[in-house]
């Protein structure tokens, strides 16, 4: 049986890299872009050359209406979800006192409110089948706090609240449900940041010396998806090269 996984975003850095693992791992992927984003058929196409046939729906995952009718049509025309990665995200970094209401409405609807938008129409399908594994790529800014992100900080945080509360109410179902936190990925999101800011201020922060490479996150989104994992549930799981232990 060929499990069916979604993942949010899976045309950015860590997307893409999820994508590829779970795909030689043999599940049939399905992924989710911006409906405005005009480069869609563009990645699936050169996907398709490397000979990944990935099937990617327009889907804005901060609103429950698209995220509903992205997850009620993938459902018709690919199966059930059996395994969610909530992947998607955004920054909208500045300081609280120069933050905007919009700053903190848009990281919190993407980041935040799209956990409940994609997990609500999947879940209940994972536990009447008995079967299921939510994934939510939180942050170690969501552990720690970073300056400049009051926003991101609070919408990572709160994904792993949602993990822990979830995953009480399905463990019984056999559905787990984690948040993996990354540290610095070396992702557009991340390399937008200026090198010297990346050079002078972030890397010394990492024991390991390096930014992570997305692979390293896909693998560890790999086992969570697993059967060997079905014991381990509600938890919060730092990658992040040492820069943060708790
Ligand atoms: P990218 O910016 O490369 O990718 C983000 C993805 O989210 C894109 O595919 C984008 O799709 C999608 N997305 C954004 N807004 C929406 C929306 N409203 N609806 C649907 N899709 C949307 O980021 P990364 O790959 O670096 O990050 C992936 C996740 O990992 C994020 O949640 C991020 O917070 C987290 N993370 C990243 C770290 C890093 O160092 N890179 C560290 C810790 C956590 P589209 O392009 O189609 O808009």
């Amino acid at each position: 049986m060929t499990r069916i996984a979604l993942v949010t975003g899976g045309m950015g850095g860590l997307g893409e890299a999820i994508c590829i693992k779970l795909a030689a791992l043999g599940y049939h992927v399905v992924t989710t872009y911006s409906p405005g984003n005009k480069k869609a058929a563009e990645w699936l196409a050169s996907m398709k050359e490397s000979g990944f046939n990935f099937h990617a729906y327009p889907c804005d995952v901060s609103d429950y209406d698209s995220a509903r009718q992205c997850v009620a049509i993938i459902e018709k025309e690919i199966g059930p979800v059996d395994v969610l990665v909530n992947n998607a995200g955004i920054t909208r970094d500045v300081t609280f006192k120069k933050m905007e209401k919009t700053d903190w409405d848009e990281v919190m609807a993407t980041n935040l409110d799209s956990v409940f938008n994609m997990t609500k129409p999947v879940c209940d399908g994972m536990v009447e089948r008995g079967w299921g594994r939510i994934i939510n790529i939180s942050s170690v800014n969501g552990q720690k706090g970073a300056f400049g992100q009051t926003n991101y900080s609070a919408a990572k945080a709160g994904m792993h609240g949602f993990t822990k509360a979830l995953a009480l109410e399905v463990a019984r179902k056999a559905v787990t449900v984690n948040t993996i936190s990354p540290g610095y990925i070396g992702t557009k999101m991340v390399t937008a940041i200026p090198q010297e800011v990346l050079d002078t201020k972030i890397i010394p922060q990492i024991p390991m010396g390096r930014l992570g490479k997305p692979e390293e996150i896909a693998g560890l989104v790999a086992y969570l998806s697993s059967d060997e994992a079905a014991f381990l549930t509600g938890a919060n799981i730092a990658i992040n090269g040492g820069q943060h232990m708790y």
